[in-house]
């Protein structure tokens, strides 16, 4: 046995167990007796009670554009804005500038437990290939900490040579195949296209789709039905999809059994759509993030995500996944226990899944990627976002982070 964790609460089991860990896999879970509590090995880590639960998992983030903001603050503060100085500071992206941002965000996230990461990394005329030769090594290095997937992504549309860039970026190794259609003249043509290149990699799909709340139709139909017509079931992912909050409920269940049966996994990405979205309204103003807990009811598999952190897109955060967690459930109103429950699945095995990871839990014979928490309930770890973690990735313990306080009394 390589590492045994003891005393540890557990997301959906009452009482406390201990959890054995060998070859980078929990091989055993023993209910700790309520008379005696085990005793600590040397060899095991006491939790004391605290809450064990899988590895934070970050489905959809930008490591190429995170921290930009001290670069060009918001001046306007809208999303034409973000577009438009994104792709002006793009022309200046370097390896080194990349790599230098990208290192402070990934080992930020390593400590807040993020055990898992889908990065997209941009492809287009304007960055060319330098974010996948900046993102490329970092995968490799820091897989000690964080198993980390590299999306290549299409963000300013299919215009001439992005094609050719993207497929240059998935011979270089990239893993997953993307693009934001909402950008592009013929939406429909940019779905098929990447579905294309996806087939021509035997890789997943990742969208970011239906964001926005302007009139035009949503393309989730079109989405779901090129899915299915390339059997890429259980392969794609859609972030954003704001639009699905403009839905009536009758018009969601309308849609969320296609949605379940093609086995397409939607992320909220609430700190940033909950910045960009509804920019007209003038009072009152809706909150336009993808009801993802009504979808949970059909069977869809939903998830969470932090998107981008201080840039131009989404100029707050700082990268801990448990803290969207928080901001999901207010803006959401999941206040009951067992929604507690699906917004830590939503941010853990379910994120997985949605990234292609199955093997995510708290259970025997999934991988030992666990996060202990400074908290005594699934509630308080969800309502708090506790700072006291111990990150354990593949059975090794890769970080702690401890809260300091001091209080001077008069
Ligand atoms: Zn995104």
């Amino acid at each position: 046995m390589d590492l045994k964790i003891v005393n540890a609460q557990i997301p959906d089991r009452p009482g406390l167990w201990d959890i054995a860990i060998a070859q980078a896999h929990i091989t055993d879970l023993t209910p700790v007796s309520e008379v005696i509590a085990s005793p600590s090995l040397t060899a095991a880590l006491d939790a004391k009670g605290n809450l064990v639960i899988p590895g934070l998992v970050e489905p959809h983030f930008h490591l190429d554009k995170a921290l930009l903001l001290d670069r060009h603050p918001a001046q306007e503060g809208n999303f034409a804005e973000a577009m438009r100085e994104t792709l002006r500071l793009k022309q200046s992206f370097t390896v080194d500038d990349i790599q230098s941002r990208a290192r402070t965000v990934i080992e930020r996230a390593i400590a807040f437990g993020t055990t898992a990461m889908r990065s997209h990394v941009e492809v287009d005329p304007t960055v060319g290939l330098t974010g996948m030769e900046a993102l490329l090594p970092l995968r490799a290095e820091y897989a000690w900490g964080m198993t980390l997937q590299l999306a290549v992504f299409a963000q300013e549309g299919m215009a001439s040579g992005t094609e050719k860039l993207l497929r240059a970026a998935m011979e270089m190794g990239g893993d997953v195949i993307g693009s934001a259609p909402y950008v592009d003249p013929e939406p429909e043509r940019n779905v098929q296209t990447i579905f294309d290149i996806a087939q021509d990699f035997n890789c997943d799909v990742d969208f970011h789709l239906d964001f926005l709340d302007d009139r035009e139709p949503m393309l989730l139909p079109f989405v779901i039905q090129e899915t299915v017509k390339r059997g890429w079931q259980g392969r794609v992912c859609l972030g954003h999809m704001t639009k699905l909050a403009g839905l009536t409920p009758n018009e969601l269940a309308a849609i969320a059994p296609a949605l379940q049966a093609a086995g397409i996994s939607i992320l909220a990405l609430p700190a940033s759509d909950l910045y960009i979205m509804s920019r007209r309204d003038t009072h009152n103003i809706r909150r336009g993030v993808a009801p993802i807990h009504q979808l949970a009811e059909f069977g869809v598999n939903v998830g969470l995500a932090t998107n981008n952190v201080m840039n131009l897109f989404t100029p707050f955060g700082d990268g801990d996944v448990l803290k969207i967690c928080t901001l999901l459930a207010q803006v959401l109103q999941m206040g009951t226990i067992a929604s507690h429950q699906l917004c830590l699945r939503m941010a853990t095995t379910q994120a997985a899944k949605a990234i292609g990871i199955e093997t995510y839990g708290v259970a025997v014979g999934k991988t030992a990627d666990l996060v202990i928490l400074e908290a005594r309930s699934v509630s308080e770890a969800i309502g708090s976002a506790p700072m006291g973690r111990t990150v354990i990735k593949q059975g090794k313990i890769v970080a702690t982070s401890r809260l300091e306080r001091q209080l001077f009394s008069a």
